[in-house]
């Protein structure tokens, strides 16, 4: 048998059954019309963004990243609960906008972005990180077009990464912002042009479990963003540190100790160098703040044997759970947390693999793990699916479509 993920907290069981939010699987499905169906609670996500809180200094403000989970009724709760949003493309953009999000407090980062989404940008007043100098002269040229003055700020290439984390953005070369040494130049001209400056914005990395490794991080993050400053010689109005943070999804895998990591944060905090004094921090995080809060349930629809393994397959698969049937990103296939919703809590009574409805052996979702015995009509549930999940998988995939979706 091999191990499944750490199933998050949160989640309890009603008659035998897997709930969420206190509703049963089976009755949020009946609800939805039917799976596969994505649900997100509410009240999780409210208090992983009140521990985050709690746990960092009160000068740091929250960012969400959306390409994380971009549901509109996930987004309108997150409104409530976050400074600001982190957008990655124009149809982003519309997103944030359709629910009613002033882009007042939208930043947009993101290589190739094209004219026109720096154009809806800068009309609607959001922020823009700039990702090369190629990039920053088309937002100065639209911008004296459109004669406003664009909000911008440089993304910028660290020489550092964030260790042990599952997606590097910085250290060497990449299509990711400014590399160091050209940001003071490039900050100086959009100064001298008239731009609304708004400073740095520094990401190192991604779904980092190590406090120390994101302490570090952050440490090198303003000691980088003072001397940049100092070398522009220009004020900070805005840095954003970037986030990191990630959450266990493999056997083994422990939380991040956020505790451990705000104390540290407070310590630089109060001990900047001037150039930093008056500066607002921004720290933007996607998964770890909606990633737990979400699951993927799917109903069995057949149960088969083939050389003595059981699979039970689902009407779900990696159309739209492609990181947990490990293709998104990952070198070695590991189980995600997951489970029979309609037998939560029961003894593991058989080895099984939990198996999509693709033609492909890669629509996997959990391999040779131990449940108890199901059958066809039976709910599996998939834990860590509140990010990067139905937008992050390919839905089309043989005529497929889109999941259910729901907030609770
Ligand atoms: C993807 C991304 C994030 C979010 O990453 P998570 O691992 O979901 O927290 C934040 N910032 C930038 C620039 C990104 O590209």
């Amino acid at each position: 048998m091999k191990p499944l993920g750490p199933i998050p907290s949160g989640f309890s069981a009603i008659d035998g059954e897997l709930a969420i939010a206190g509703y049963k699987a089976t009755a949020l499905v009946e609800r939805a019309g039917g799976t596969p169906l994505f649900v997100y609670s509410r009240d999780l996500l409210t208090q992983r963004v009140a521990a985050l809180r709690a746990a960092m200094p009160a000068r740091l403000a929250l960012h969400y990243a959306v390409k994380a989970n971009p549901f509109g009724p996930v987004l309108q709760h997150m409104a409530g609960l976050v400074d600001g949003f982190d957008i990655a493309s124009g149809g982003e953009l519309a997103i944030v906008q359709a629910v009613g999000i002033d882009p007042a407090r939208v930043s947009f980062a993101g290589p190739g972005k094209r004219d026109s989404e720096l154009e809806a940008a800068i009309m609607a007043g959001a922020t823009l990180n700039l990702e090369s100098e190629g990039e920053a002269g088309r937002v100065l040229g639209i911008a004296h077009r459109l004669g406003l003055t664009p909000k911008l700020a440089i993304r910028v290439n660290p020489e550092f990464d964030l260790k042990g984390s599952g997606m590097k953005m910085g250290g060497g070369a990449k299509p990711f912002g400014i590399d160091e040494d050209r940001v003071p130049a490039i900050a100086r001209r959009l100064i001298s042009e008239g731009a609304d400056w708004r400073g740095f914005h520094i990401f190192a990395g991604s779904q980092a479990l190590s406090a120390d490794a994101i302490i570090d991080t952050q440490r090198q993050t303003l000691d980088l963003a003072a001397r940049l400053a100092e070398e522009a010689g220009v004020a900070l109005p805005k840095c954003n540190i970037g986030g990191g943070i990630g959450i266990p999804y493999f056997p083994g895998d422990e939380p991040v100790d956020i505790v451990k990591v705000g104390a540290a944060l407070a310590g630089h905090f109060a001990d900047l160098p001037d150039v930093l004094r008056e500066t607002d921090f921004v720290m933007e995080l996607g998964r770890y703040l909606v990633g737990e809060a979400g699951v993927y349930l799917a109903q069995i629809v057949d149960r088969k044997e083939s050389h003595g393994e059981v699979y039970l397959v689902t009407d779900g698969g990696l159309h739209h759970q492609l990181a947990a049937s490990g293709n998104f990103g990952t070198v070695v296939r590991r189980n995600y947390p997951s489970a029979i919703a309609t037998r939560f809590g029961e003894a593991v009574a058989e080895e099984a693999s939990i198996v999509g409805c693709l033609c492909t052996p890669l629509d996997r979702l959990a391999d040779k793990g131990g449940f108890p015995r199901a059958d066809v009509g039976d709910l599996v549930a998939i834990f860590c699916a509140g990010a990067y999940g139905a937008s992050a998988s390919p839905a089309m995939f043989l005529g497929q479509g889109p999941a259910r979706e729901m907030l609770v």
